[in-house]
């Protein structure tokens, strides 16, 4: 900075200097679609989409890869949206938390593209049912996302769509939360975010108070870390998870066919079980202290639930 800051000092002195050849454009978060060479599709959610490119200025394979996450269709309803999100990321610096590399102005569309470092081994939605993970590993990751989730919160952010599909892997003892699209800033003083706007929500991750009043907190994102804990535990096996588990229980219910019917049980169903409890049931015996602190993150009553601060001391007590 204080060089750039000279530099244009100088040209400023002596105008014969052109701008271009005194400043070489060098700001490493100036990302240039010519040196972008697209490798594979990398996965997508409701809104974004993202994809693996190679970042070659030299032209010879050397570059590296990054990942580029762009809106499905920029629609003037979610670009402010999506200028939040490029915001926040880049805002925040964590070892368990994505890093933001840069943008991409020209990639087409009037919205920019979203360059982040590339996680070799995707969410943990495509990990977990790939390997035998062990208990013990299980429980580093979460309390590596707790970690994260930590240093979010003391930058007052909630995060609101906390699950295993937004988790990603490093490598076989490193997670980083990624997806900050629905992450809403907390004010000094206040307690929770009302959200205004209709989207698709992913309800099934939801606390009560979500569900009921649309009221977002520090509380209900532990709420959603429960859920993504019953996930890491069932190592997102498709039959168990919590959208189908719900499914089950729905036709366990009733057989019914109107779609309006559904919904109205489905979120009966999560208000009334609490969600993810009607989860548990067959699965933990399994390991009782996890058991036990999956419950109380999913506590009616939002100031009952743990920090992710105590979550971190728990799991370390555990995991010895
Ligand atoms: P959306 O906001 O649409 O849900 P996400 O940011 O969650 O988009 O990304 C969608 C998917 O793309 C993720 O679930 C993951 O599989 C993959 N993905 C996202 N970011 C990365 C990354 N940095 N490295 C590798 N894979 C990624
Ligand atoms: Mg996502």
């Amino acid at each position: 900075r204080t060089v750039l800051r000279e530099l244009t000092g100088l040209i400023i002195i002596n105008p014969n200097i052109s701008p271009s050849e005194a400043l070489p454009d060098t700001d490493p978060s100036v990302f240039h679609k010519r040196y972008l060479k697209m490798m594979r599709h990398l996965g997508e959610g409701h809104f974004g989409k993202v994809t693996l490119y190679l970042y070659d200025p030299a032209n010879d394979g050397t570059g590296e890869r990054v990942a580029v996450k762009a809106l499905k269709q920029d629609n003037s309803q979610v670009l402010e949206g999506w200028k939040k999100e490029i915001e926040i990321l880049k805002s925040l610096y964590h070892s368990n938390i994505v890093k933001y590399k840069g943008c991409c102005t020209e990639l087409g569309g009037q919205a920019v593209q979203l360059i982040m470092e590339y996680l070799p081994l995707g969410s943990l939605r495509d990990y977990l049912p790939k390997r035998k993970l062990g208990v013990a590993q299980c429980l580093l990751f979460a309390q590596q996302i707790c970690q994260g989730m930590v240093y979010l919160q003391s930058k007052r952010y909630v995060h609101r769509d906390l699950a295993a599909r937004n988790v990603l892997v490093e490598n076989d003892s490193l997670v980083k939360i990624g997806d900050f699209g629905l992450t809403k800033h907390i004010p000094e003083g206040e307690i929770y975010y009302r959200v205004r706007e209709d989207g698709e929500s992913p309800v099934y991750w939801y606390a009560i108070e979500c569900l009921k009043e649309n009221k977002f907190s520090f509380s209900s994102d532990i709420w959603s870390f429960g859920v993504t804990l019953y996930e890491i535990l069932t190592r997102c096996e498709t039959r168990l998870s919590p959208p189908n588990v719900c499914f089950d229980k729905m036709k366990e219910i009733k057989e019914e066919k109107n779609v309006m019917v559904l919904i109205k049980l489905t979120i009966d169903i999560l208000l009334a079980s609490g969600v993810a409890r009607l989860f548990c049931n067959e699965f933990f015996p399994l390991n009782q202290q996890v058991g036990m602190l999956m419950e109380q993150c999913w506590a009616a009553e939002p100031a009952k639930r743990p920090s992710f601060g105590s979550l971190i001391e728990m799991f370390e007590a555990i995991r010895q």
